[in-house]
């Protein structure tokens, strides 16, 4: 017999692949239907990492096919003085830890012209909650970037700095919300809750707003007219029930607003926090994480990989797991920073880089803005022959 003639069906191998324990919910994949919380468990617990991930392929590439979207931004973590003290966190000013700083709009507009030259088309800011920065220094801070960038799409702030801006505003959410899309704010990167889990909430970070809050300032922003991104940070504490939970109750309260733009999931970097004896997140792991989100977030059109959290390599191998973004260029990224051996600040990846990190996957990428319209940037023509993953980052 020749290997040809001895091997399996098309339809034997998707039954190999998916194996007994997943094939009820392939079944439901196949026929778009609604996962559920026991599905989102049992696709956390499954040793078969290649069935979930073939799946969630599946619905990445009948949503976008090989289409793989990044982004030109720019981070700017405006202050690390805060006072919550979240147990996972490194980015906080500490004794023995990163001194404190916080950005004045001199400051901002120098980081801002450092990068003119290159046609970024996003900022991303988020800050700790820092008691001394007036209300005024917000709406300040947005119409800077306006005034240096014109035309710029503004993601800034998660839901625990709204909670301290408004408290600085000493005025109601929908108000506040209000000033500052009229200052400049686009849209809200979502942050601030980590995991939707009362345990993990009071065990790690039971000074910032709990999950109900959470919610209820995000339906607030959605009323506002304002876009939002959510993200989930895994990798501590949290069980497998907790991490499907987290998505069944963003998938609902998706259903009830549609304002949200994408999921990230992001691997938690536990060097320089309290949680300092946890191991870091495994490539099985991430690529999990990616696909279960894929899986489970039927309301949401995009997943994205957050290289700089699970490295470029990871989130290569992800556009096959689910992943349909890569994020951005990102400049000088500093919540899980840690010096490189040159004392180089800066985590970036060209344009030109990104498109090969892409290409190299055998994807074809495509430049978005942050609500995911197509720039036409005409550069590099992208080739979209599929080969064999190379390292990218020396390219
Ligand atoms: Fe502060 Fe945010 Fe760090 Fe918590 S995660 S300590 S709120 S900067």
């Amino acid at each position: 017999m020749t290997i040809m003639e001895s091997a399996p069906s098309s339809t034997r191998l998707h039954e190999l692949i998916i194996g007994n324990e997943l094939m009820p919910i392939y079944e439901k994949v196949m026929a778009q239907e609604r996962l559920s919380y026991e599905d989102g468990v049992t696709l956390y617990t499954s040793p078969n990492l290649s069935g979930v991930g073939y799946m969630a392929n599946l619905v990445r590439e009948r949503l976008h096919g090989d289409r793989t979207f990044y982004v030109r931004n720019q981070h700017i973590n405006y202050t690390n003085i805060c006072n919550k003290f979240c147990k996972f966190c490194s980015f906080y000013a500490k004794k023995g830890g990163p001194a404190p700083y916080e950005l004045d709009l001199e400051a901002v507009r120098r980081r801002l012209e450092a990068h003119k030259d290159v046609p970024l088309t996003e900022i991303h800011m988020v800050g700790g909650i820092n008691p001394r920065l007036p209300y005024q220094y917000y709406l300040d801070l947005l119409r800077t970037v306006k005034d240096v960038r014109p035309g710029v799409h503004i993601k800034a702030f998660t839901m625990v700095e709204l909670v301290e801006i408004q408290r600085q505003a000493n005025k109601p959410l929908n108000e506040v919300l209000l000033e500052l899309k009229d200052a400049g704010l686009d849209s809200l990167p979502g942050g601030g809750i980590e995991i939707l889990s009362e345990r993990v909430h009071q065990e790690l970070f039971d000074r910032k707003l709990d999950g109900e809050g959470w919610l209820d300032i995000a339906r607030a922003v959605a009323k506002a007219g304002l876009t939002q991104y959510a993200t989930m940070l895994y990798g501590h504490i949290e069980t497998a029930e907790e991490r499907a939970e987290h998505l069944v109750r963003l998938r609902e309260l998706q259903d009830e607003t549609k304002h949200f733009v994408t999921m990230t999931p992001l691997a938690f970097h536990p060097e320089n926090t309290e949680l300092d004896t946890i191991p870091h997140t495994t490539g099985y792991d991430d690529l999990r994480n990616i696909a279960v989100s894929r899986l489970l977030l039927d309301n949401f059109t995009h997943i994205k990989s957050f290289w700089i959290m699970n490295t470029p390599q990871v989130t290569q191998t992800s556009f096959w797991y689910g992943a349909d973004d890569a994020d951005g260029t990102v400049q000088e990224y500093e919540i899980t920073y840690q010096d490189n051996d040159q004392g180089n600040k800066r985590q970036s990846l060209t344009r030109k880089q990104m498109i090969k990190l892409i290409e190299e996957a055998g994807r074809i990428p495509v430049e978005r803005d942050s609500l995911y319209r197509e720039i036409d940037a005409p550069a590099e023509e992208p080739t979209t022959s599929r080969r064999t993953l190379l390292p990218v980052l020396n390219g």
